[in-house]
């Protein structure tokens, strides 16, 4: 972990802007580089090509903050490195253990003082499954979609991620683990922003976490989760990895989705469901199903059985998980034993549901909620106006009728297209 300086300590508690604070680094992550990307700039210098494989090695397999640390190199190569890129694009990283130490919720603020986070999950070995450390990542700097419940959707967008600045998530999360001996063996995006809607960066950041020059994960252990960015799924479908998808649904019925996933108003539920299963068949890996379980708002009997509707037959998985309480929500998690009877009906149509009860942060659940606390919380008047907008908004969906207003940030998503 890179050591802070002076006038930002201390990170947490304190309320720093939610916007850009400074001129972004213009100098590349190094770690958004490839074996032959490195090369051919060693070569232009003059350089062997084993320059190049020492510096990926101290990128991806050494414990060192800076290209300065890095003596296996000359003194005039790590200089020149240093002009020409950024050993790691996280500025400042605070991390803070939750659940007795098996939740690891990092903070990063970035080279123009946004700040992202990631969570680090521990799985202890059990009968039948091996130990595992799941990190949860942004692609994000806040998230244009908007979804009410979601910290993240609270903050607004800001920007896409660098490759480099999502992989050295990754990176950073991995330098904690191998001092203590681990791996890290999982990696989702489900953290900060909506990966689809920055696919680019996106499948460049998986590229380098699949190769085995660098950190070396096969695909089946990483998953990108969307709110629905059809056009972005198809493209996923089309260059056919075997990674798994997880689609956040949240409701089966277009106006409640309209409401929960305001996306749903460009690309409505069956669209969405169509181009999973299209996925499902193309690359036969089934698609995982998110539900954020609200109460009295998705969590009924009707919403049950049209979830089993819609996915009757299908090659998926659901996931249920009481929703985490947030600031600006009138909501509240749907307790147990609803989500119990939820999962049951979906159950009885053939459907495979797992409920995810204590490590929400699984899913990212909490991801976003440490950036929107630094961003400072909303005035009492402004949580105000916004939980009376929601509950208007669900009440409307609640008697089935569709909401009016324009979907959010469609540039953003036919650009993923
Ligand atoms: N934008 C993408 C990926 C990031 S969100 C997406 O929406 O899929 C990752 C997951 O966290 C989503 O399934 C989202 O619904 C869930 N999530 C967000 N806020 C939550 C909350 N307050 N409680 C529980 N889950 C939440
Ligand atoms: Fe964005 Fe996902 Fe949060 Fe919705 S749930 S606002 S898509 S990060």
């Amino acid at each position: 972990m890179t050591a802070q300086p002076p006038e930002i300590t201390p990170f947490f508690g304190l309320r720093p802007a939610p916007s850009a604070t400074r001129p972004r680094d213009p100098r590349p992550g190094v770690s958004g580089l490839s074996a032959e990307e490195l090369t051919a700039w060693a070569a232009e210098r003059g350089l062997p090509a084993y320059r190049a494989r020492q510096v990926l090695d101290a990128v991806w397999r050494g414990r060192q903050d800076d290209f300065a640390q890095v003596l296996t190199l000359p003194a005039a190569i790590r200089e020149q490195l240093a002009e020409a890129f950024r050993f790691d694009t996280l500025a400042e990283t605070e991390v803070r253990p939750t659940d007795g130490g098996l939740t690891e919720k990092a903070v990063h603020r970035l080279s123009d003082g946004l700040l992202i986070e990631s969570v680090l999950m521990h799985y202890p070995a059990r009968v039948g499954a091996r130990e595992r450390h799941t990190l949860c990542i942004s692609s994000q700097a806040g998230c244009a979609v908007g979804c009410p419940f979601c910290a993240t959707g609270e903050l607004g967008m800001e920007r896409d991620l660098e490759a480099a600045e999502i992989l050295d998530q990754v990176r950073h999360a991995q330098r904690r683990l191998a001092a203590a001996g681990k791996h890290l063996t999982n990696v989702v995006f489900m953290g900060m922003g909506e990966p689809l809607m920055n696919l680019d960066r996106v499948l460049e950041a998986i590229e380098a976490l699949n190769d085995p020059a660098r950190f070396g994960l096969g695909a089946r252990h990483i998953a990108v989760s969307t709110s629905g960015v059809v056009p972005g799924i198809r493209r996923l479908t089309a260059l056919g990895p075997q990674f798994t998808l997880a689609i956040s649904l949240h409701a089966a019925r277009n106006p409640l989705r309209d409401v929960l996933v305001p996306l749903n108003r460009r690309w409505p539920v069956e669209e969405v469901v169509a181009a999973a299963r299209e996925h499902a068949g193309a690359t036969g890996r089934r698609v995982t199903y998110e539900l954020t379980m609200i109460e009295g708002i998705n969590d009924t009997d009707a919403d049950a059985d049209a979830l089993a509707e819609l996915l009757r037959g299908d090659l998926a998985h659901v996931n249920l998980i009481p929703m985490n309480q947030v600031a600006h929500t009138p909501w509240t998690g749907s307790p147990i034993p609803v989500v119990e009877r939820f999962a049951d009906r979906v159950r009885a149509a053939g459907i495979a549901v797992t409920i995810r009860f204590n490590r929400g942060t699984e899913i990212g659940a909490a991801c976003g909620q440490l950036a929107a606390e630094h961003a400072g919380q909303p005035t009492p008047a402004v949580v105000k106006r916004r939980r009376e907008r929601i509950v208007a908004q669900s009440a409307a969906a609640l008697r089935g009728e569709r909401s009016s207003e324009p979907a959010p940030a469609l540039a953003a998503a036919e650009a993923a297209s």
